[in-house]
């Protein structure tokens, strides 16, 4: 124990991962992979459905062998993640199976049992807001709360390293920033956090390290600040807009020749904002088009995403 302590806190880096790779048949789920996780952070991995986030956390979790590359961890190099990591690290899957008919302070225990050195389940019930619902039922929570208790079962152990698999996926906005407020008060506990998502505001939200994934490979990794910057100093203008004929679409776009259309949204990436907001005013006036939900905004990770590929990270 004392030897993974010692080597973690030199470097000051609790995950190293280096040309991972995991292959099924032609598919190349994780192509050569590599990145490093400063202690006390959250490092997510930002990417599409099927860019190959839950293969990389799956080995890392020690639940598949990769087919070649290297794991550091805790300050170890090691083939496989074995049972001695597996007690330092903690683990939110996809889909989380409980048994509807046991309560949640007893589900908590249940997990607890596992582990030679576990959290009090009223700690972990605290830490997850489900102190209220200790005597409930698992099939009488909501999805929030089944999530709140998926993670709570995540840190029965008192983990140092955490991996959350997409934690907030099909959850509502209030249930999603409750997550998000669990999260960030476990970095303030120094806990270190690797958590995948597809979504851009929750990486903007969490991460101190962002890497985006696409098709089994990381394409840019850094802050989300300066992978933002990465696009210049470019200022983003988005509208919504009814009906834009074709002939207005192209006039616009032969003065903004970077413009996007989603649907009935409509993003501009200009360099020089006010003349190019007096153009889109004369632009919508001339030809009588209503620029609705007007927006003038900073770069984000999804015009990062879409730059580096063309597509959006949700199609
Ligand atoms: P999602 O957000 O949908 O979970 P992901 O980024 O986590 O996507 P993975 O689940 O890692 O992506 O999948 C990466 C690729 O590997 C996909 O093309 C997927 O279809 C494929 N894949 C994943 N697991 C298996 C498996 N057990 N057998 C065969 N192919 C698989």
């Amino acid at each position: 124990m004392g030897y993974y302590h010692d080597m973690a806190d030199i470097n000051g880096t609790l995950l190293q991962v280096s040309e991972l790779t995991k292959h099924y048949g032609d598919i190349r789920a994780v192509d050569g992979i590599s990145f490093s996780v400063p202690r006390g952070t959250v490092f997510t991995i930002l990417g599409p459905n099927g860019a190959g986030k839950t293969t990389t956390l799956e080995i890392l979790e020690g639940l598949r062998p990769p087919d070649s590359g290297t794991i550091e961890i805790f300050g170890k190099r090691v083939r496989r993640v074995d049972r001695r990591v597996k007690e330092r690290i903690g683990v939110l899957l996809q889909e989380a199976n409980f048994e509807p008919y046991l309560k949640v302070h007893e589900t908590i225990e249940l997990f607890a049992a596992f582990f030679a050195h576990a959290y009090a389940t009223r700690d972990i019930m605290a830490l997850v807001s489900l102190t209220e619902k200790r005597n409930a039922l698992v099939k009488n929570l909501s999805g929030g709360q089944r999530q709140r208790l998926a993670l709570g079962v995540a840190l029965v152990n008192d983990p140092d390293l955490l991996f959350l698999d997409e934690p907030t996926t099909g959850l509502d906005p209030q249930a999603r920033h409750n997550i998000w407020s669990i999260v960030t008060g476990l970095k303030e506990r120094d806990k270190t956090i690797v958590l995948t998502t597809h979504y851009m505001e929750e990486a903007e939200a969490l991460s101190d390290y962002v890497c985006i994934m696409d098709h089994g490979k990381i394409i840019a990794a850094d802050t989300p600040r300066a992978l933002a910057a990465r696009l210049g100093k470019e200022t983003m203008i988005e509208f919504t807009a009814d009906q834009v004929p074709a002939a207005a679409r192209n006039s616009l776009s032969g003065r903004f020749p970077q413009l996007r259309q989603d649907g009935g949204t409509i993003t501009l990436e200009v360099a020089d904002l006010v003349p190019a907001l007096q153009h889109l005013l004369g632009w919508a006036a001339e030809n009588g088009i209503t620029l609705d939900n007007l927006v003038i905004r900073q770069p984000n990770l999804e015009d990062v995403f879409l730059t580096l590929t063309g597509r959006r990270l949700r199609e």
